[in-house]
């Protein structure tokens, strides 16, 4: 299933370029296109859920093998043993702006400090 306005779809359906770093049959992983950290890759399904709180029951083989593709891709791309992090945002307070479930692998250097604090 996939959302005809989704840019993350769209991509999918290979109808806008990405610079591709790994495809299977349920996950599609590319470079950011603004990147934050020198590697900056995103990891979706390609299933179009809205976002982690779209995530049902049912879609916990989907949670599993994102996690576990995610740490497979991240010793692809070389960073696995220095380190990297992972973010899901979620929702206008999570500060998600692409409205597909997405997981941000973020390395190939220091990762800065997490958000500020609550004040
Ligand atoms: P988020 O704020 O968690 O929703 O993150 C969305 C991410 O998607 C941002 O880091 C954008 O830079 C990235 N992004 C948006 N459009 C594209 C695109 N066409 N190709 C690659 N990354 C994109």
């Amino acid at each position: 299933m996939s959302s005809s306005d989704c840019i993350f779809c769209k991509i999918v359906a290979g109808d806008i370029p990405c610079r591709s770093i790994y495809e299977d049959d349920w996950l599609l992983s590319f470079y950011d296109i603004h990147p934050v950290t020198p590697i900056h890759a995103l990891v979706i399904p390609k299933q179009h859920l809205t976002s982690l709180d779209d995530l049902a029951g049912t879609d916990r083989s989907l949670a599993g093998v994102l996690l576990e593709r995610t740490a497979f891709i991240a010793r692809q791309l070389g960073i696995a043993s220095s380190g990297y992090r992972t973010i899901v945002n979620t929702g206008s307070d999570g500060g998600q702006e692409v409205a597909h479930l997405h997981l941000h692998l973020l390395g190939g250097g220091r990762v800065g400090p997490m958000v500020a604090r609550h004040p």
